[in-house]
């Protein structure tokens, strides 16, 4: 029998934090939209250790409720066990990522233009055209729709950036959720050349609860018993278990005919941290104002996204991603030795000091300048670039 066939002004591809945060954004605009989603509920399954900045509450209206703890160190571990405490005004959140992705839900749900189809996934879209004008038709496990816009919020694996030609890496992470007795008050770090392309971490969720996780590109389970082992947690205490995938690399291209993508599948995730958040909260704000512009002026071309998403993004979010994925790539390249030599210049230089004022998780290009400015950093990594000539090169090739 053939499917039925729908007409909405936009189709959002993932009812996640991306979809949910960029219909919540649109919900006023007596759009048609539409948001298709193959799993049966809002944040579930949980893929995250909630750790963000404090701009979230400079970018959303963050209930209190949804904060469950705050963090006032970041403590940074080198693979041979000697570490720096940094601390700054930055007092990142925990909070309660299945709360934040249910917020966004519940205030667009009784928007009679917004429609919600859970349980069902999307197979395939393609051009057709309509009263002259080029449309998408997509096509779901359930029903062909029509739209005018198409947005991939589908996260790493995306199928929409996937039929595009765009293929995300990705590092597959695992996390737990234990009861233990680390400090409340501190998120740790732990640095391995076997899991170099991310880190180990703890992060404290609050009332004795840690998330407990690793990301690396190759044997993650292994590692993952290696980094238990190391910090002495016993796997069999853990209350439950998430595991995911983290995209890694740089921020993809995220304009198309019709089409744009946001989120983990556009690649708008931070190489340092695996953190996307706050990137994809800050992109949705531009896709939000360009898809408003393109139903204001009837335009859905590349050139038309291009300009009132993928430029303004490249040039907040992704200029930083660069830097982010440059100073991962140093990162894969250090060794024992550059680590205790690296903690050594911080602790005993005014680096400390300006990572306490200019410290940004989300946006570290002001402090990465000051921070070149040092003499015995810059010689350290004048010393860094000569023994490993190729990350020189692939810094050069990012900028
Ligand atoms: C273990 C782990 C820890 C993390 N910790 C942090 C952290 O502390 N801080 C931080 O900022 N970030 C963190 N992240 C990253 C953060 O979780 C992601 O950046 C964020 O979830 C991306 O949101 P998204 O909506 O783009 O994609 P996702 O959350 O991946 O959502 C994609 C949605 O699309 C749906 N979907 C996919 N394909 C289809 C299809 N074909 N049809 C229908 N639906 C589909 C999925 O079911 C899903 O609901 C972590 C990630 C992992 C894996």
């Amino acid at each position: 029998m053939s499917k039925k066939i729908t007409n909405f002004d936009l189709c959002i591809i993932g009812g996640s934090i991306a979809g949910n945060y960029l219909c919540n954004l649109l919900s006023k605009t007596n759009l048609k939209i539409v948001i298709i989603e193959e799993h049966k509920d809002v944040g579930l399954p949980l893929q995250c250790a909630g750790i963000l900045s404090q701009k979230l509450s400079k970018l959303i209206d963050l209930p209190n409720n949804l904060i469950l703890n705050r963090v006032k160190f970041a403590k940074i571990i080198g693979p041979s066990g000697s570490f720096i405490k940094l601390s700054g005004n930055e007092y990142p959140y925990i909070i309660d990522r299945i709360g934040l992705d249910r917020l966004f839900y519940s205030r667009v749900i009784q928007d009679d233009k917004i429609t919600y189809f859970f349980g069902e996934k999307f197979k395939s879209f393609k051009y057709i055209l309509h009263n002259h004008q080029k449309i998408v038709l997509v096509e779901t496990s359930n029903r062909k729709l029509k739209t005018h816009l198409l947005i991939g919020c589908d996260g790493p694996l995306s199928l929409v950036a996937k039929t595009l030609g765009i293929k995300n890496k990705n590092l597959p992470a695992i996390q737990i959720r234990v009861k233990e007795q680390f400090d409340e008050n501190e998120a740790v770090m732990y640095f391995d050349q076997r899991w170099k392309e991310l880190f180990g971490w703890i992060v404290p969720e609050g009332n004795n609860i840690f998330r407990i996780g690793i990301a690396s590109s190759e044997n993650t389970a292994k590692n993952f018993r290696l980094f238990l082992k190391r910090i002495k947690v016993n796997q069999e205490h853990k209350i439950n278990q998430q595991g995911g995938l983290i995209p890694y690399g740089l921020m993809n291209k995220l304009a198309f005919d019709n089409i744009l993508l946001l989120g983990d599948s556009a690649g708008q995730v931070k190489a340092t941290t695996g953190g996307g958040i706050i990137m994809l909260l800050t992109a949705a704000k531009y896709a939000a104002n360009c898809i408003k512009n393109c139903f204001k002026n009837n335009k859905f071309s590349r050139k038309q996204i291009k300009k009132y998403y993928e430029k303004p993004c490249k040039s907040l979010i992704g200029k930083e991603l660069k830097i982010h994925y440059i100073i991962r790539s140093f990162l894969e390249k250090f060794t024992n030795k550059d680590f205790e030599k690296i903690f050594q210049i911080i602790r005993t230089s005014e680096i400390e000091n300006l990572i306490s004022i200019y410290g940004d998780m989300d946006f570290p290009k002001t402090l990465i300048f000051k921070i070149l400015k040092n003499p015995r950093f810059f010689l350290f990594l004048f010393k860094f670039l000569l023994k490993n000539p190729t990350v020189f090169i692939k810094a050069l090739h990012i900028i």
